[in-house]
C-alpha cells in the first residue's frame, strides 16, 4: 500500500502536536460498512466509523481488531474509513430498538481523520435526533466541534479519558491524542454549555502514571469541574497489549519490564497491586473532594 506523510498537526492543534505529530502512516482506505449500530457490552450498542486509530496509545485494547482486517501493518499504522456509515446508521435507527450507544468502542471517533470525513459528527446527530442515548468517550479536542449538535439534548454525555498531567509522558504513551489540558478544556466547555460530562481515568501504567503524585495531580485537575461522574480503571492485559507495553518499556526504561511482568502475570502480586491502586485512587479523590463521584471499575 502506498504510504504518504500525513500531518495531523492541525487536527491535534497543540504546541507539542505541532512540533511532533508528523508520522508515516498508510493512506486511509475507504470501505463500505454493512452495519454500523453494533451490539455492545458497553451500553446496548456501539458506533465506530473507523477501523484503526491514529492516536497510537501504547495500552490500546482495540488492537485485537486488526485480525478482522486484511492489513499487514501493525495496529496504529492503518486506517479504514466507513464512508457510508451515516447512510447505514440512518436506516438502522429506524428499525432497531432505542438504547444506549457508546461512541466509540474500538477507535477514537474524533481522531484526526475525522476532521476531513466528519462521519462521527453525522452519526452523532443521527443518534441523538433519533432518541438513542449517545455516550461519547474520546481523547481528542475535536469533539468540541460537535457540541453544537449535543447542546440542548439530555440524551447524550461527553467523556474524556485522562491518564496523566505530565505532558511529556502523555505524548509518549498517547502520541496522536490531544494533550491532557486540552481534554480538560473539552470537559469544561461541555459543562459550560450544559452538556453532561464525565471522565475516565486510566488505564494507568504502574510506576509512571499511577504514582501518588500523578494521581493527586490528575484528581486535582478535574476536581473543580461539575462532572457527572469519574470512572477509573487499572491497565488490563487484553490480547496484544503486553507486546505493546514491552515495546514501549524497551524504549522508556527496560529495567521496568521484569517488574511489570510480575505485576500483571503473578496473580497474588496483581491483586496486591489492584488493591493498592484502588486505595490510592480513593485517597486522591478524598483529598480533592471527588469521592462521591468516583466509580472504580477494577
Ligand atoms: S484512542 Fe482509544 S482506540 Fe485510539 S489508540 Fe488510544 S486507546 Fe486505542
Amino acid at each position: 500500500m502506498r504510504s504518504r506523510l500525513v500531518s495531523n498537526c492541525a487536527a491535534v492543534g497543540s504546541p507539542a502536536g505541532l512540533k511532533c505529530y508528523n508520522r508515516f502512516v498508510a493512506a486511509p482506505k475507504e470501505i463500505l460498512a454493512k452495519t454500523v449500530l453494533s451490539r455492545s457490552g458497553i451500553g446496548d450498542y456501539s458506533v465506530n466509523c473507523y477501523v484503526g486509530c491514529m492516536h497510537g496509545c501504547v495500552y490500546c485494547y482495540a488492537r485485537f481488531m486488526r485480525k478482522f482486517t486484511d492489513h499487514a501493518e501493525p495496529w496504529g499504522k492503518f486506517l479504514d474509513v466507513k464512508i457510508n456509515a451515516p447512510l447505514v446508521l440512518s436506516n438502522e435507527v429506524r428499525r432497531k430498538k432505542r438504547g444506549r450507544v457508546f461512541v466509540s468502542s474500538v477507535c477514537d471517533g474524533w481522531q484526526p481523520i475525522e476532521m476531513r470525513y466528519k462521519l462521527t459528527r453525522q452519526c452523532v446527530r443521527i443518534l441523538v435526533e433519533a432518541g438513542f442515548h449517545t455516550s461519547i468517550l474520546t481523547k481528542s479536542k475535536l469533539v468540541r466541534r460537535d457540541f453544537d449538535i449535543l447542546q440542548g439534548y439530555q440524551n447524550c454525555d461527553v467523556g474524556c479519558t485522562l491518564t496523566t498531567t505530565d505532558e511529556s509522558l502523555r505524548f509518549r504513551i498517547e502520541p496522536g491524542a490531544s494533550p491532557t489540558w486540552e481534554r480538560i478544556r473539552v470537559l469544561e466547555e461541555a459543562c459550560e454549555r450544559g452538556i453532561k460530562a464525565w471522565t475516565f481515568l486510566g488505564p494507568f501504567l504502574p510506576g509512571l502514571t499511577d504514582t501518588d503524585e500523578s494521581l493527586d495531580r490528575l484528581m486535582g485537575a478535574i476536581a473543580p469541574l461539575p462532572l457527572e461522574h469519574v470512572c477509573a480503571d487499572k491497565l488490563n492485559m487484553r490480547p496484544g497489549v503486553w507486546g505493546s507495553i514491552i515495546r514501549f518499556l524497551n524504549k522508556y526504561d527496560s529495567r521496568m519490564i521484569d517488574w511489570y511482568e510480575k505485576l500483571f502475570f503473578d496473580e497474588e502480586t496483581h491483586e496486591q497491586y489492584r488493591q493498592s491502586l484502588v486505595a490510592r485512587l480513593q485517597a486522591a479523590a478524598s483529598t480533592h473532594g471527588v469521592t462521591e463521584k468516583l466509580r472504580i471499575i477494577c
